[in-house]
Formats: C-alpha cells, sequence, structure tokens
C-alpha cells in the first residue's frame, strides 16, 4: 500500500482503510494499491502541518529559498525518473512526462525568486511623521488536491510557493495517480526541509471533505472537474477558506480562411491528441472559417490517421492509452453521442479499444455543433470536433457559447484578426497559432467563466498573493 507522509514519517493508515488499485494505464495491470483516508489521517496531517507552521513560518526567507534551491536542484537529477514514473500510472508518453516535469520545475525556480516576491512596500511620511508599511505573512495551512492528469506539474503548481512564502502544505494526490507526488515528496525531503513542512495524504473524496471543513486549513488549491471545482470553493469558501479552484474546459481552436495549413493541421493535432486529450488546455473543437476547411479537412484526416497509438514507453509513440476502462469507454461513448446527433464521423479510433490496456485511438467528428454533446460537453479523450463558421464573428460566437472559458486559440495571418480575437474571445487563456496557450509559471493560469472559482489564479504573482496576507504598518515615532 502506498504509504501517507505525516511529519516526515511515511505511515500506512490503519488497516480499517480501504484501498483502490492503482494501475498501468498501457497494460491494465495493478501495479499498487492507495489507501483512501478519511478525517482521522488528514487530521494527523494537518496537525503536522499546523506544528510545523510556528517554527518553518519564522525560518528566514533566505533559509527557505536555499531549500528551494536545493530542491530544483535534485529535481533536475530526477527528470527521468519522474517522467518514467508519470508515463508508468498515467500513460503519456516519455516525451509528454519529460515535458511536464520541466514545465513543474519552472514553477520551483519561480518560487526561488521569494526574496523578491514576497517583499512588501512602504511610504514614508504619508502624513506628517508617520510613515506606512506592507508586510507579507504566510496563511498557515495551505492545503492542494490536483487531479490525475499532471501527477508532478500540478502539485508542483501549489505546494513550492506555497511554502516558500512560509506556508506549511498538506498534499492529497489523485487517487488515480498518486505515485508522481510521493516522489516528489521524498525528494523534497532530500532537499533538507524540516519535519511536517509538506505532508502527503492519500485518498478522493472523504479526503478532500475533511480537508474542506478542517478549521487549522486556511487556503485550499484544488484542479480538476467542474462541478467538484464548485463544490470544493463552494464548500471551503464557507468554512471562511481562500479557495483557488480551477475547473473544466471546452476549448476552441478558430482557423481562419488565410492560416497556413503547413502551421495549423500539426498544431490542431497536437492540441487535440497531445496527452490523450487528457489536458484542460486541449483543443476540442477546431473551428473552420469560410474555405479554410477546403485546405484543412483532409490533412486533418490524414494526420489524425498517422498518429501513432501505443505504451508510452515505446519508441515512436505518440498517443498513450486512457486514464481508466471507464473513462475510456465513457469517451468512446461521445463518438456514437456525436455520430447519433449528426456528426459525420472521419476517424475512428475504437478499433484501437481492443488493444490491451486502455486505449481509444484519435478520432475526428466533423460538422459538430454546440448543441450537440459532443461540441458543448467536456470529453477530456483523443476526440476532435469540427464545427463550421461562415465569418470570425460567428467562430467568436461559438467558443464564447461555452459555459466553461478555459483556453481558446486561433490560426491566422491577419494582425487585425487576431487582435479581434483576443480582445473579444471569452478565454482567460488565449492562443495567437500557437496549439496550447500554457503561461509561463511567472504569470497566472488564468482560466475564465466555469474554468475557475475564486479570485487569484495558480502561480505568478497571483500565487504570491494567494499564499501571503498583508500587514500594514502605521508608525509614528
Ligand atoms: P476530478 O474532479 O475527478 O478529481 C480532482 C480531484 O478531486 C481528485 O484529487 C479527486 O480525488 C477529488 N474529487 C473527485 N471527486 C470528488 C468529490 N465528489 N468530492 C470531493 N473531491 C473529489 O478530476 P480528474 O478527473 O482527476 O481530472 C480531470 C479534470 O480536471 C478535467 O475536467 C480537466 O479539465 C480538469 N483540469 C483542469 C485544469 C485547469 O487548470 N483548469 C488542469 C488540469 C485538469
Amino acid at each position: 500500500m502506498i504509504p501517507n507522509l505525516i511529519g516526515s514519517r511515511w505511515q500506512e493508515p490503519d488497516s480499517g482503510v480501504s484501498t483502490l488499485p492503482v494501475f498501468n494505464p498501457a497494460t491494465g495491470e495493478v501495479i499498487d494499491q492507495v489507501p483512501l483516508s478519511g478525517s482521522t489521517e488528514v487530521g494527523a496531517a494537518v496537525t503536522a502541518a499546523a506544528e510545523a507552521f510556528t517554527r518553518w513560518s519564522r525560518t528566514s526567507v533566505m533559509e527557505r529559498v536555499r531549500l528551494m534551491f536545493a530542491y530544483k536542484a535534485i529535481l533536475e537529477q530526477h527528470v527521468e525518473d519522474l517522467a518514467a514514473i508519470i508515463t508508468r500510472h498515467h500513460g503519456k508518453t516519455l516525451d509528454e512526462a519529460r515535458g511536464e516535469v520541466r514545465r513543474g520545475i519552472e514553477v520551483v525556480d519561480f518560487a526561488c525568486g521569494a526574496p523578491t516576491l514576497l517583499q512588501g512596500r512602504t511610504l514614508r511620511d504619508v502624513s506628517a511623521g508617520v510613515d506606512q508599511d506592507l508586510y507579507r505573512y504566510p496563511v498557515g495551512v495551505c492545503a492542494g488536491i490536483p487531479p490525475f492528469n499532471f501527477p508532478v506539474m500540478i502539485p508542483l503548481w501549489m505546494f513550492p510557493l506555497a511554502v516558500v512564502a512560509g506556508n506549511t502544505y498538506v498534499l492529497k494526490p489523485s487517487e488515480r495517480t498518486p505515485l508522481g507526488a510521493v516522489r516528489l515528496a521524498e525528494l523534497f525531503l532530500q532537499a533538507g526541509f524540516p519535519e511536517g513542512v509538506l505532508n502527503v495524504v492519500h485518498g478522493a473524496h472523504d479526503a478532500v471533505d475533511a480537508l474542506l471543513v478542517h478549521p487549522e486549513v486556511r487556503a485550499i488549491s484544488f484542479v480538476g472537474s467542474e462541478p467538484v471545482a464548485r463544490h470544493v470553493y463552494t464548500t471551503a469558501a464557507a468554512h471562511g477558506k481562500r479557495v483557488q479552484a480551477l475547473g473544466g474546459a471546452k476549448n476552441h481552436m478558430v482557423v481562419m480562411p488565410d492560416a497556413d495549413p503547413e502551421i495549423a493541421v500539426p498544431a490542431i493535432l497536437n492540441s487535440a491528441f497531445g496527452n490523450a486529450g487528457e489536458r484542460c488546455l486541449s483543443g476540442s473543437v477546431a473551428v473552420v472559417v469560410g474555405r479554410a476547411a477546403g485546405s484543412l479537412i483532409d490533412p486533418l484526416k490524414l494526420g489524425a490517421q498517422s498518429l501513432k497509438v501505443g505504451p508510452g514507453d515505446e519508441q515512436g509513440v505518440q498517443v498513450g492509452p486512457l486514464i481508466r476502462a471507464e473513462h475510456r469507454d465513457r469517451v468512446a461513448g461521445y463518438v456514437d453521442k456525436g455520430v447519433a446527433e449528426g456528426a459525420r464521423l472521419l476517424v475512428d479510433g475504437r478499433a484501437e479499444m481492443s488493444r490491451p490496456g486502455f486505449f481509444l485511438g484519435p478520432t475526428v467528428l466533423d460538422h459538430v455543433t454546440g448543441d450537440m454533446s459532443v461540441g458543448r460537453e467536456e470529453i477530456f479523450g483523443p476526440v476532435l470536433s469540427v464545427s463550421r463558421a461562415a465569418t470570425l464573428d460567428e467562430a467568436i460566437e461559438q467558443a464564447n457559447s461555452m459555459a466553461l472559458g478555459n483556453m481558446a486559440t486561433i490560426f491566422t495571418q491577419s494582425g487585425r484578426a487576431a487582435r479581434e480575437f483576443r480582445e473579444r474571445v471569452d478565454a482567460g487563456m488565449t492562443g495567437i497559432n500557437v496549439p496550447v496557450a500554457q503561461p509561463f509559471a511567472f504569470f497566472p493560469f488564468s482560466g475564465w467563466k466555469r474554468s475557475f472559482y475564486g479570485d487569484l489564479h495558480v502561480h505568478g504573482t497571483d500565487g504570491i498573493e494567494f499564499f501571503t496576507r498583508k500587514k500594514v504598518v502605521v508608525t509614528r515615532w
């Protein structure tokens, strides 16, 4: 059984706690068991974090940063190790896993800038003989609840910034991909962070609900599906906590008639089928404007058919398995629904379902509209919908009619069309001629609409604001 980390001790929960299997999605084999911890284990982890907070919050910024630099160096030495763990229990290709680790380490790089990032501000002589100074303080015990699809990167969006700001942490990894967080925590201890600064409790909704109502937890970072993001936001806020809750996505990729197909086609394939479509920044709907359809549909079809499907650790594989058989079946169910609702099936990846493991090949549906379930709902798998629009206005309207607003991207050679799109599309992460508009660690991960509940996004200076509270001191001598 995978142990929890409470204080500096790895310990299995009591025998009464049930477990779930962890799979290798490329083979369907069970590789471990994850405990479904409850309020007892969560309580122990929060107590360990609360005890550590007293000392850690008063440890100097330079000492916290020294440890963060040590962690960064250790992570750099373990990129291959972490990538192999990701591929083994998530399924994505090794190249995708390496990319994930790199993007995660970038947040640690950003956290190493704490001596600048944590500065306050000051105004002398605000009135005669009176000065005002703003200081930043940590908020206390913070907790993070990541999804399954980035087992290393998303935990790294959360705890490094929190702890460098002087907070202590309880991480509740995804029960479907818990092993990345375990390795991150081992390396964290190896870097020399004191006992209790980072704790790891495995589990599912019971562990989450225990964190949301625990009086000692001051801040919750969540990333996952929209309904759970809403639940986490409303429950944790009702219990007086600050919350950043990132939800699902239904991202549109607009292709203008002047777009260069040599750029747009590979970008759309990468966006839709990278990570087997299990990304909150995956392009889900390609909106082809006017005559763009003529130069796009056939190459998209050929491109999707030629992607190599297989185990993520096999040379040359471009599309790995989905996370679980049930999820694969749910995604395949969308293909049936799309066809029943009137979409045209251009590429059918369902033949790959006969392999061992949880595979579904790249699938393309054409003539999708916003009133079809495939045009409206998050699918989270390798299914690309293609819709048609007569004008840019119509394409923007299609994107903006979605309840979710995570990412949108446009392919065009027209600065005017690109600017119009940037100004009017309701998506917090907007791309121009890029497949995946992922902000670097020093910008916020900025979902809009129901893709985000809260005020301050993860990482960037929003992250620093989220993990600190401000004190203003007014002084007269
Ligand atoms: P999920 O919502 O099922 O699970 C996320 C976390 O919530 C897990 O740790 C899980 O244990 C917990 N959880 C699940 N159900 C719960 C419940 N009823 N009550 C309390 N906690 C619960 O999400 P997932 O399937 O792991 O991840 C995929 C989803 O995450 C997709 O919708 C995707 O778009 C989204 N996502 C969003 C972003 C973003 O930045 N907006 C990034 C990655 C993934």
